[in-house]
């Protein structure tokens, strides 16, 4: 049995899944969690986890058509061996979550029911009805239970992380939380540490993730040293409720179980949708994508969304951008019983039926892909090496990431019910790496101690000054609102430099204001203002590193669009011009995937800004292509960019003949 001890932080679904494995590996584990790990935002997952299944090979789908459709998904930006290890996984994990208990839709035969997602033409996702998140989160809280119930799992539920403890030879050893009742801080050595904690969704004020996902604990070890991948990179879910305090989401399950989005082609017809006849709606995503439809990915589904409201004007209501997202034809019983948990949130909260009136709905921030950079070992079969040192871990030896908080698997758009996979997925695969890392050199007791105190009273000091702070004319929660709101304006669906770099500047502005917040609770005993406080400093760096990022690459990818870099489709109707424009057209896709195919990479600068450079992207196993999902009049453009592969590839045959050929003679 393994020996050793590692820190676990966040129990969503990476959490959880790591940390019951390490303890099966007979690792002792440290668990902490800003919340119960059951409420982590894990539990708000509502559609659904992929993976190849009986049912999609009987249709020629394979994991290798996982992997594709996800770098695909993904517009080629991921490092294909993890993807292609992942999606490897995807039957055995989830296999294991049945076993575990968790009650998957079951067809009458009995075998495990299947939805379609965006982003693929194969019912991949197997889903609890629509709250699949709770049913997998629970299951594996369950496993956890009974290792702590044996003693080789120790929880800390309301503690909050605040530093990786780095040693002089630039290796984590440990962390300093603190405990959100007494507010006491406390020192965790460990072997190695795994940050789990989840998004930043709150740096853009309201989304559809939870109010703890404020990627405070990335932030904080960003800000130690760790590298940050691809910040600029953040998904907007096409389909929310917009609401005053959050955005909720609408999941892609109600597409994939045949939902519609339309809009009526009269602007801002009065009419009730029920009355306005199929010949005067606009199902704008069909007509555009007849292959995809309305489960095209979740990047392009949004910018049409968006633009069919703000550049045809066709906004169901003139005040407040929204389109339907109509379900009305469907069973009512096959409502209930697939998507009843998400139903009743939009009955909740809009006071209608959506079974019987078709939902407004517009896109929200829902979901970073970037997050802290991690390594990984390549296996000879393409895929990567169990048990690595290097798996999942960050540019700190010694602390690792899995789960939302790292950039490894999505590249620059994730497909929908890929994101419980990779978290769960990464949290099984990192523990053997843990393992390893277990027996790895340890400080001396008296250079540990130093450092640990040194961590200690650093942390209770940033505490205690924010507390004695007085007169500041700053309110927290009014700065936040003001991040949030600018980051919304110019960071999600449409960017522009010129807003990015002005934003950049107001980001700083407000970082200096937060200096001068002042606390309503200065008490010490479970004072919530004085965490968010601190967690609001900690939101800019990262605020700073996604418009950085975002002003810096001058393209269009995935969810980063810029319209001054957009590469239209082809405008001519005569064969020739047409030829012409398909031609130039992959011309200008293989020289912006010459500059623009690679992760940008932020490392925190001692001046407070971060530094960019740029990493080259593994795309041995998938070559890139252009991302087109059959958009209408995009087919010459890939018969063009068919004919170019086709030639290479003839060429590359005949270079790799060469040698042997002149081996022969
Ligand atoms: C509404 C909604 C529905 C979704 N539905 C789906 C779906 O159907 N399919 C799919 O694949 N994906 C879905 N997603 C995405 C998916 O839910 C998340 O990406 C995933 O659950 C993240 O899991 P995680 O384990 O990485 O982090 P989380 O579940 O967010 O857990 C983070 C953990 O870290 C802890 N933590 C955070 N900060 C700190 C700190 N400073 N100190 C201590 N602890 C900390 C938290 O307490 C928590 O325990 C959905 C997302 C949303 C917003």
């Amino acid at each position: 049995m393994a020996q050793g001890r590692v820190l676990v932080i966040g129990g969503g679904l990476a959490g959880l899944s790591a940390t019951m494995r390490l303890a099966e590996l007979g690792v002792g584990v440290d668990l902490v969690s800003l919340v119960p790990v059951k409420r982590s935002h894990s539990v708000c997952a509502q559609g659904g986890i992929n993976s190849v299944n009986a049912l999609t090979r009987q249709q020629g789908d394979t994991e290798w058509k996982h992997f594709d459709d996800t770098i695909y998904g993904g517009d080629f930006l991921q490092h294909q061996p993890p993807v292609k290890e992942m999606t490897d996984w995807g039957p055995r994990i989830i296999d294991l979550m049945d076993r575990l208990g968790v009650p998957f839709n079951r067809t009458p035969e009995g075998f495990r029911d299947q939805r379609r997602f965006g982003g693929t033409l194969y019912k991949r996702t197997a889903f609890a009805g629509a709250t699949t998140g709770q049913q997998l989160l629970y299951a594996l809280d369950e496993q956890v239970r009974r290792y702590e119930a044996e003693g080789r799992v120790k929880k800390w539920e309301f503690w909050d992380f605040l530093e990786p403890v780095i040693d002089d030879g630039g290796h984590c050893r440990g962390a300093v939380c603190q405990d959100l009742v007494s507010m006491k801080f406390h020192a965790f050595p460990a072997d190695a540490v795994v940050l789990a904690t989840g998004g930043c969704g709150l740096v853009y004020g309201r989304s559809t993730m939870s109010m703890v996902c404020t990627g405070s604990a990335v932030s904080r070890a960003y800000q130690a040293g760790a590298c940050y991948g691809n910040g600029e990179f953040i998904q907007v879910h096409p389909t929310a409720i917009p609401g005053a305090d959050k955005l909720r989401l609408m999941s892609e399950s109600a597409r994939g179980e045949g939902g519609r989005v339309w809009v009526p082609r009269k602007p801002q017809d009065p009419r009730d949708p029920r009355d306005i006849p199929e010949a005067e709606r606009c199902y704008f995503l069909e007509e555009r994508y007849p292959k995809y439809g309305n489960l095209v990915p979740r990047d392009i589904a949004t910018r049409e969304i968006f633009d069919i409201c703000t550049t045809d004007g066709l906004s169901v209501e003139k005040d407040r951008l929204c389109v339907y997202l109509d379900l009305t034809h469907l069973s009512r019983e096959m409502l209930d019983r697939k998507l009843g948990g998400i139903l009743e949130i939009y009955e909740k909260f809009q006071g209608v039926d959506p079974r019987s009136v078709p939902m407004k709905i517009f896109p929200a921030v829902h979901y970073s892909m970037g997050g802290l950079w991690v390594d990984y070992e390549r296996s000879p079969s393409g895929g990567m090496e169990e048990g690595s040192l290097r798996n999942q871990q960050t540019s700190v030896p010694g602390l690792y990431a899995i789960g939302e908080c790292d950039y490894q698997y999505h590249g620059a758009n994730r497909l929908g019910a890929n994101s419980l996979l990779s978290c769960i997925f990464s949290g099984l695969f990192v523990a053997p790496s843990l393992v390893a890392a277990t027996s790895g050199s340890k400080p001396e007791a008296a250079s540990s101690s130093r450092l640990f105190d040194a961590a200690l009273r650093r942390q209770e000091q940033r505490h205690e000054s924010l507390l004695a702070r007085r007169g500041g004319d700053e309110n927290p929660y009014a700065l936040h609102q003001e991040l949030g709101n600018l980051m919304t304006r110019v960071a999600t669906v449409v960017r522009r430099n010129e807003q990015l770099a002005a934003a950049y500047g107001e980001v700083c502005d407000l970082e200096a204001r937060w200096r001068r917040c002042s606390l309503s609770d200065t008490g010490n005993w479970t004072n919530q203002n004085v965490v968010f406080t601190k967690a609001l400093g900690d939101m800019f760096p990262v605020a700073k590193l996604i418009l950085k990022g975002a002003l810096l690459r001058d393209e269009c990818r995935g969810a980063h669009y810029k319209p001054a870099f957009a590469m239209p489709g082809i405008a001519a109707t005569d064969p020739v011009g047409k030829r012409r424009e398909a031609e130039a057209w992959c011309d200008r896709f293989e020289e912006n995937t010459r500059t623009w195919l690679k992760s940008t990479i932020a490392r925190h600068g001692a001046d407070g800004h971060p530094q960019i450079s740029y990493e080259d992207i593994d795309t041995s196993l998938i070559p890139p292509r252009p991302r087109l999902y059959g958009l209408v009049g995009g087919d010459l453009i890939e018969e063009v960019w068919k004919e170019r592969s086709q030639k290479a590839a003839g060429n590359g045959a005949a270079k790799a003949a060469r040698p042997e050929a002149v081996g022969v003679s």
